[in-house]
């Protein structure tokens, strides 16, 4: 008997889709035009996709990676993550008379348009998200202090305490679960029946597909692994969705070493899924791991298409 008629069989769900977004490869390709325009060193305020992989790669070529646009020197260009930025760091930077690029992605720059148009008729703004997070800070920072005030659970709804209950208006981190969130929306609703919001959420396209993704494959598996960071809100989500949707073992792995092979021995139906920030290279190496252990038969759960594409920035098109 040859090793490989010795292999356990197991199926592997892989979720249609997954991984990289548009605004995730967009930022990418942004760091590496940059690069390609200006040369070494291209500084990078906040790491620009939340992905270790993507972080080192971009790194070799010569990105600089800090937390702050003060740790970056005047005569170098800088671009801002994904995530987006408070509005008072371009405001520095041209201040300071550096080259900079804009990497946020357009569906969060969507959010901070409805914010800034919120605030102009007069409304103050609830917030939907994870405090501290990089998009959170971004988008509370389109406005002045106490303008938007943040919301992270439905029993945060009860406390809040706004300057005038009828003049209000809420947006929402782009990366949230869609489940939670429209509960958290319906309980402003009830408090107050006046607010003003976009039609369901912000919560953008590519999230709310891979969610989709994990709750089709989860009556199928009994055990799910994400491909993701542990900074990575959309990846740390899927691992919930996976989780409430009735697979128990959902776990966040950035990549096949820290697969718990014990954690799953036994198991032959396993799902695979990727933040939207994880390369499909990653997800490769993966399969190529259970292939390794396994006879391994993949089976594609595809939900959704995704055609969506952003332009990078008019300053690199050319370079592009
Ligand atoms: S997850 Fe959504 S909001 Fe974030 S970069 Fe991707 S498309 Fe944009």
């Amino acid at each position: 008997m040859t090793m490989e008629q010795t292999k356990p069989p197991l199926t592997l769900y892989l979720a249609a889709p997954r991984g990289f977004c548009a605004g995730v490869d967009r930022a990418i390709k942004i760091v590496e035009l940059a690069l390609q325009k200006w040369g070494a060193p291209v500084y990078v305020r906040h790491e620009i996709v939340h992905n270790k992989y993507v972080v080192d790669s971009l790194r070799e070529q010569g990105a600089v990676f800090v937390e702050e646009l003060d740790e970056c020197p005047d005569d170098r260009p800088v671009i801002f993550s994904a995530h987006g930025v408070p509005k008072s760091v371009p405001a520095t930077a041209k201040q300071r008379e550096m080259v900079f690029v804009d990497a946020t992605c357009p569906l969060v720059s969507k959010v901070h348009m409805e914010a800034a148009r919120h605030h102009a008729e007069g409304l103050q703004l609830v917030m939907i998200g994870h405090a501290g997070h990089p998009e959170v800070l971004g988008t509370m920072g389109q406005l002045p202090e106490g303008e938007v005030i943040l919301v992270e659970t439905v029993g945060d709804v009860a406390d809040l305490t706004p300057r005038d209950p009828g003049r209000l208006a809420f947006i929402t981190q782009t990366t949230l679960s869609v489940d939670d969130t429209a509960q958290i929306v319906a309980a402003l609703q009830a408090r107050f029946p006046g607010i003003i919001g976009p039609a369901r959420e912000d919560i953008c396209y590519a999230t709310t597909n891979r969610q989709a993704a994990v709750k089709a494959i989860a009556p199928k598996i009994d055990a799910l692994l994400v491909i993701g960071a542990q900074n990575s809100s959309n990846s740390k989500r899927l691992v919930e969705v996976g989780r409430a949707s009735g697979c128990a073992y959902s776990q966040l792995v950035l990549r096949a070493d820290q697969i718990d092979w014990r954690a799953i021995d036994g198991v032959r139906h396993v799902g695979v899924t990727a933040g939207a920030s994880a390369p499909e290279v990653l997800i490769d190496e993966v399969i190529d791991a259970f292939r390794a252990r396994y006879d391994v038969a993949v089976e594609i759960v595809e939900t959704a298409q995704e055609n969506i594409e952003f332009k990078v920035p008019r300053v690199l098109r050319e370079t592009a």
